[in-house]
C-alpha cells in the first residue's frame, strides 16, 4: 500500500546542508548573513518592497496589529472560519473581535458580511485566505478605500497563491506568512511579515528584536518583543524557498487529480475560486453531500491509511470567544459539519493522490 501524507513537512539533503553549513558558521542565533538574505529573497519573488522575518506567523500578526497602533476600544474584522492564531493577535493588543460569516462556495470572508459590521471603531480587517484560497480582492480593498480601514492579509497558508496575477499577501498594508511544519515551506517554526512601507517595515524589524536601537548599544526606547527569526532557521527557509516552486506545482498538480477524480461523485463538492483566483492549494478541502457523516468518512479513510483532517471549528464556539458571537453563521457551521482536508504534503506522489481518490469514490 501506498503511504499518503496528510500535511508533513518535506524537508532533506538541501536543508541538512544549509542547516550544517550555518552550524559551522558558528551563526546560529538572532545574528547571522541567512536572516537577511532570506527575507530579500522572500520580498523580491513577491514583488514587495520588505520582508520582516519573526518567530512564527502568530507573533508576525501580532506585531501587524501592533504596528497600525490597534488597541482597547478598536475593532478588527475577521472571518469566523479560520485557524484560531488569526484571532489571538487582536486579544493581545486588546481590540474586540468582529466575526463574519465566510462565503459558501469560496469559504473565504464574504465581503457583503463585512459592510455590514463595520462601525467607527473598525480599526483593520484580516482577511484570510483559507486553505491557501483567494479571497475576493477586489471587492475587500474597495471596502478598505472607501472606508479607509486599513487591511492585514492572513497569507499564512497561501504562499504562491495569486488573486489577478498577483500574490495574496501583497494587496493590504500588510500581509503575513506562516513557516510551521505543516505549511507550503517550514523553518520549523517562523513567520514573516510583507509591506511596502520601508517605515513600517524597519519598526517592525527593531520591535521584533526587543526595540533595540543597535546604534547606541543596549538603548531600548520603547517596549518590544523576542519576536526574531534565528539564523539556523533562516538556513532552513533558504533551502526550503529554493525547492518552492516545485512544491507549489506539486500541490497544484495533487489539485487537478482530485479535481479530475472526484468531479462526477455526487457526494462531493469542491471548494470553489473567485474569478481570476489561483489557489495555492495548500490543503485540497471538499464538503461532503451525501448521508455519510465527516466523521464516518473520516474513520473509513483512516482505515485504509488515509489520514485526513476536519475544517476548521467556528472560532466562537470556544469559551473565550463565545461573547463575541454576533451572527449565525450558517455558512461556517455548514463548512465545518461537512467539510474535510484531504491530504496534500509534498511527501505524497501522483499515485498516492490517486489512490486517495480511488477509495473516496469507494468510500462515497
Ligand atoms: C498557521 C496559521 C497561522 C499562524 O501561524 P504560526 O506560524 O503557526 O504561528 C495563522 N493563521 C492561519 C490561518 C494559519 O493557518
Amino acid at each position: 500500500m501506498v503511504k499518503v501524507y496528510l500535511d508533513d513537512p518535506n524537508v532533506g539533503e538541501l536543508e541538512k546542508k544549509y542547516l550544517c553549513e550555518c552550524i559551522d558558521s558558528g551563526y546560529v542565533s538572532s545574528v547571522g548573513p541567512n536572516i537577511g538574505t532570506f527575507e530579500n529573497r522572500f520580498a523580491e519573488y513577491l514583488g514587495v518592497k520588505r520582508a520582516v522575518s519573526t518567530q512564527s506567523g502568530t507573533s508576525a500578526l501580532h506585531l501587524a496589529l501592533y504596528e497600525l497602533g490597534i488597541g482597547p476600544g478598536d475593532e478588527v474584522i475577521v472571518p469566523v472560519l479560520t485557524f484560531i492564531a488569526t484571532v489571538n493577535p487582536i486579544m493581545y493588543v486588546g481590540a474586540r473581535p468582529v466575526f463574519v460569516d465566510v462565503d459558501p462556495e469560496t469559504w473565504t470572508i464574504d465581503p457583503d458580511e463585512i459592510e455590514k459590521y463595520i462601525t467607527p471603531r473598525t480599526k483593520a480587517i484580516i482577511p484570510v485566505h483559507l486553505y491557501g484560497n483567494p479571497c475576493d480582492m477586489d471587492r475587500i480593498m474597495d471596502i478598505s478605500r472607501r472606508y479607509g480601514i486599513p487591511v492585514i492579509e492572513d497569507a499564512t497558508e497561501s504562499l504562491g497563491a495569486t488573486y489577478k496575477e498577483r500574490f495574496t499577501g501583497t494587496f493590504g498594508v500588510m500581509g503575513v506568512f506562516s513557516f510551521n511544519g505543516n505549511k507550503i515551506i517550514t523553518t520549523g517554526g517562523g513567520g514573516m511579515v510583507v509591506t511596502d512601507d520601508e517605515k513600517k517595515a524597519n519598526h517592525i524589524k527593531f520591535l521584533a528584536n526587543q526595540a533595540r536601537d543597535t546604534s547606541r548599544g543596549y538603548y531600548h526606547p520603547e517596549i518590544g518583543f523576542n519576536y526574531r527569526m534565528t539564523n539556523l532557521e533562516a538556513s532552513l527557509g533558504l533551502a526550503q524557498f529554493e525547492r518552492f516552486p516545485q512544491f507549489l506545482e506539486m500541490k497544484r498538480r495533487f489539485a487537478q487529480i482530485y479535481t479530475e477524480g472526484l468531479r462526477n461523485n455526487l457526494n462531493v463538492e469542491f471548494q470553489g475560486s473567485y474569478p481570476g483566483a489561483e489557489s495555492s492549494y495548500w490543503l485540497f478541502s471538499i464538503k461532503l453531500k451525501g448521508d455519510k457523516s465527516v466523521q464516518e468518512v473520516q474513520k473509513l479513510l483512516a482505515e485504509k491509511g488515509i489520514p485526513t483532517r476536519r475544517i476548521f471549528m467556528p472560532i466562537v464556539e470556544f469559551p473565550m470567544y463565545q461573547q463575541y458571537r454576533e451572527g449565525e453563521y450558517k455558512n461556517a457551521y455548514d463548512i465545518y459539519k461537512r467539510g474535510l482536508n484531504l491530504p496534500a504534503s509534498t511527501l505524497n506522489t501522483e499515485k498516492g493522490i490517486e489512490y486517495v481518490v480511488k477509495t473516496l469514490n469507494e468510500v462515497l
